[in-house]
This record gives C-alpha cells, sequence and structure tokens, in this order.
C-alpha cells in the first residue's frame, strides 16, 4: 500500500510535470521583477535563474536603495536566494535571464557561480560588463565560461529603463 502517493511518480511523468516555458516567458518574468522595482523606486532592471528542468529556482528586482546595498542587484539577489535553495554557492546547469546586460560586479558573480547560460534582454553599452564594455565570462583566462544571448524582448526592457529615468528628470509623480 503507498503511503505516499506523490513518490510513486516515474521520472518521465515527473518531469513531464515541471513547467516548460519559453525564453519569452521566462524574460516576462524578469521583466514583471523589473516593472515591481521600478514601483519601489528602484531602477527597473529584473532577473530570474532556471535550472535544467526549467524551473525558476529565484526571480528578483534591484533592490540597492530598499536594502541600502550597492550589491543588491537583481541578479546578486536570485544568485544569493538560489545558492540558499540550494545549498550551494555553485549553481551549474542553469540559466539566469537578466532585462539588461549584467555589470561587472554581476558577470563576475555568474562565474564564480557557475552559471552556465545569460540571457538578457536589452544591451548596456554604458556599463555592461559581457559584451559591451568587459566580456567577463567570455575570457578565457578565467576558469569559466558563460554562453550568452543577448537581445531577448530588448524593446521592452528599455523602453523600462528609459521611461523610469525620463520621468526621474521631471520629478516624481509629474508624469504628463
Ligand atoms: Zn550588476
Amino acid at each position: 500500500m503507498p503511503t505516499a502517493s506523490g513518490v510513486k511518480l516515474k521520472a518521465p511523468e515527473v518531469s513531464a510535470l515541471l513547467p516548460r516555458e519559453s525564453p519569452e516567458q521566462y524574460m516576462a518574468v524578469a521583466l514583471a521583477e523589473a516593472r515591481l522595482a521600478a514601483a519601489r523606486g528602484e531602477v527597473p532592471i529584473g532577473a530570474a535563474l532556471v535550472d535544467e528542468a526549467g524551473q525558476i529556482l529565484a526571480q528578483n528586482g534591484n533592490r540597492t536603495i530598499e536594502l541600502c546595498d550597492p550589491g543588491a542587484h537583481a541578479e546578486m539577489l536570485v544568485l544569493r536566494e538560489a545558492g540558499r535553495l540550494r545549498g550551494n554557492y555553485r549553481l551549474p546547469r542553469t540559466t539566469l535571464y537578466v532585462t539588461l546586460e549584467p555589470c561587472v560586479m554581476c558577470a563576475g558573480a555568474l562565474v564564480h557561480a557557475r552559471v552556465s547560460r545569460l540571457v538578457y534582454g536589452a544591451i548596456d553599452p554604458k556599463a555592461g560588463g559581457v559584451v559591451s564594455l568587459f566580456q567577463v565570462g567570455q575570457d578565457p583566462r578565467l576558469n569559466h565560461l558563460l554562453a550568452v544571448e543577448g537581445g531577448l524582448l530588448a524593446a521592452e526592457s528599455a523602453a523600462l529603463l528609459r521611461d523610469f529615468f525620463r520621468e526621474r528628470r521631471t520629478g516624481w509623480g509629474m508624469k504628463s
């Protein structure tokens, strides 16, 4: 007699239960986090870390102002949470979706965490650390290489940032 019916699922059935969303859907989760960040008065950048089965391990947006922490970028928060969840600071076989090209700090953290793949939305020509200014994660002198894809839902990500900074220049709540 089965005591816990849930554990009787065979592997293929279990994997069939796991969400298998498209890259656009994962980026949509990151974009939703970016919008939440904007609502908190933070720069609208959001991220989601997805494992090899397609499960979202963690999702978050920027919280540098809220936490008084220059390291509280969306990517860092997501890596920290996923690390706690897995009980391991290494996060191999994961993909990070983030709305903006990561900075050098976050790109470095992705290398430390051994994240396999990075998918970003808009490019950041002023501070980008994986393509634009620096190519952290692509440098064979480091012991981990990151697969990088950019431009996914880039227009939506860039529009969020543009609107956010436009609003700040004209003052809070002064939106036409
Ligand atoms: Zn960063």
